[in-house]
């Protein structure tokens, strides 16, 4: 069993899986896979699949090793290694001879595709002189959110994706290339002929609840193919945690259905909705009473900042959301920062709810659906030194 500090609340209720529940619709080497999956399994071998972001800074990689007993602590998680001339890590052929990247473990999930016991390690990556790689974005994260610990820090991520075919169409779009009709307003929160994917949404709800994440929901979105997943709220840096292992799970099952997961902000073009990774932020402050005062003296140094926060708030400094953000669908400009009550065209929103009540949280919808949320929440947790 994991020990207390690596438990998370949820992990209380253990979900199982059925087989075929995972590895989604029936295919004709299902039998021959089960029987491998149900061959008797010492109990001294564990799987544990370690996970990391590679230089790409959105694509995530994993490989796997056999420990001999499941782990109660970090601790007794070793450290492992990969090579980084084969993931982009290091700057290319010429460091072929000093191609190790250190993988640091700094979180256990349980491994929904293989059940408990076996284990799913989420890693940080160091360069052979012991510095983090350019993508570990973690380190200083966590470093700024313990500065702020005794505020209780509570963040919570919508991720948006888009699900694509094999033919790189999205799903549910009509074929061959066809587009869906932009203006119905049908596909949000949709059902039926509306939206397309809801089963892989369905493995990816049950497979993160399994794992430990805090999953808090999904929602069908406003583009056909598209979906939402909530995490949170939570404290601190293990929102982005989990939101990184559910991008790494979402891509695991989608592999079974021949489905390819986009984290683009804008992957349709102009005419089409964009894809956003909401953050919503409070602290303890916040979310006492009068905690409105404090909810928009922080939403103001965060649009005030908003020139050199937004470069960070998605994959290409800025270029890929430029292209998200245009104040339509649902979306503030990108030129200028804007908070808003109750008003999803705004840059940072706070819900009539909180002002009536005078507390609560605000939510920033500035961050691109490809951002990496380590940076996200950095960035946000600073405004609170
Ligand atoms: P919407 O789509 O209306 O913006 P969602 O329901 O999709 O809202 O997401 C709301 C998010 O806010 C969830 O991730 C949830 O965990 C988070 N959240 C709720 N309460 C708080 C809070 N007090 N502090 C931070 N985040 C919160
Ligand atoms: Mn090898
Ligand atoms: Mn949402
Ligand atoms: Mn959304
Ligand atoms: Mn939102």
């Amino acid at each position: 069993f994991l020990s207390k500090n690596l438990v998370h609340k949820n992990m209380k209720h253990v979900y199982y899986l059925t087989t075929s529940s995972v590895f989604g619709h029936p295919g004709p080497h299902d039998a021959y896979y089960n029987y491998f999956l149900n061959l008797p399994f010492p109990k001294n071998k564990i799987f544990a699949t370690y996970v990391w972001i590679d230089a790409s800074g959105i694509n995530l990689r994993s490989k796997d090793r056999i420990l001999d007993k499941e782990p109660c602590d970090l601790e007794m998680v070793p450290k492992w290694s990969y090579d980084g001339s084969s993931t982009g890590h290091s700057t290319g052929q010429s460091d072929l001879k000093d191609s190790d990247i250190t993988l640091l473990p700094v979180a256990v999930y349980r491994d929904p595709f293989r059940k408990s016991p076996h284990i799913i390690v989420l890693c940080e990556t160091y360069s052979s002189e012991g510095l983090p790689t350019p993508t570990n974005h973690r380190v200083s994260s966590a470093i700024t959110l313990s500065k702020i610990c005794d505020q209780e820090p509570w963040f919570g991520i919508e991720q948006e994706y888009t699900m694509f075919d094999r033919d790189h169409w999205p799903l549910g779009w009509p074929k061959p290339r066809g587009y869906p009709d932009q203006d119905s307003k049908n596909s949000y929160c949709g059902v039926g002929e509306h939206v397309a994917g809801r089963e892989i949404a369905e493995c990816h709800a049950r497979a993160c609840i399994y794992s430990g994440m805090d999953y808090d929901g999904s929602n069908a979105e406003v583009m056909n193919g598209s979906w939402e997943f909530q995490v949170g709220p939570t404290l601190g840096i293990k929102a982005a945690d989990d939101i990184w292992i559910g991008r790494y799970l979402l891509n695991r099952i989608a592999e079974h259905f021949d489905v390819i997961i986009s984290f683009h902000p804008k992957p349709m073009g102009d005419g089409h909705a964009g894809i956003g990774c909401h953050h919503n932020f409070s602290t303890k402050k916040m979310r006492a009473d009068q905690g409105v005062t404090e909810i928009k003296r922080i939403c103001k140094i965060l649009c005030d900042q908003h020139e050199n926060i937004i470069k960070s708030y998605d994959l290409k400094d800025g270029e890929d959301n430029k292209k998200r953000l245009v104040g339509k669908f649902e979306t503030s400009s990108y030129d200028s920062c804007r908070v808003g009550i109750s008003d999803r065209s705004a840059s940072i929103r706070i819900q009539k709810k909180v002002i009536s009540e005078g507390k609560g949280y605000f939510e920033d919808r500035r961050p691109a659906g490809n951002c990496d949320p380590y940076m996200v929440c950095g960035l946000i947790a600073k405004t609170c030194i």
